[in-house]
């Protein structure tokens, strides 16, 4: 589990319908305890993703993938973030698995 405090830059590649863009973003891991529905926050103004640090694995995993889908498409509504994150997020647990079995 990343250290509290633990930061990430990556880039963000981005496509709106009449712009492309890379920013730089800055993940960030904080000590602040998940609840049912929120794992983690996007900040567009501050190009920050804060991952709730309490989180394990693949659900850390899963949550880095959320924030990533909304960081780089602002304009998808949450159900098609969550939607694209349980279908990613499968073949991660497949690989996972591979790595742990062999
Ligand atoms: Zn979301």
């Amino acid at each position: 589990m990343p250290k509290n405090g633990t930061k990430y830059i990556i880039k963000i590649f981005s496509s709106g319908t009449d712009d492309a863009r890379v920013e730089d973003w800055v993940i960030k891991f904080v000590n602040c305890k998940a609840t049912k529905k929120v794992f983690g926050s996007c900040d567009y103004k501050k190009k920050e993703i804060h991952i709730y640090n309490r989180l394990k694995n693949v659900n850390r995993l899963s949550t880095l993938i959320h924030e990533i889908i909304h960081a780089s498409a602002p304009f998808l509504l949450e159900e098609s973030v969550v939607a694209l994150e349980k279908s990613i997020i499968q073949v991660f647990k497949k690989e996972i698995n591979n790595d742990e079995h062999s």
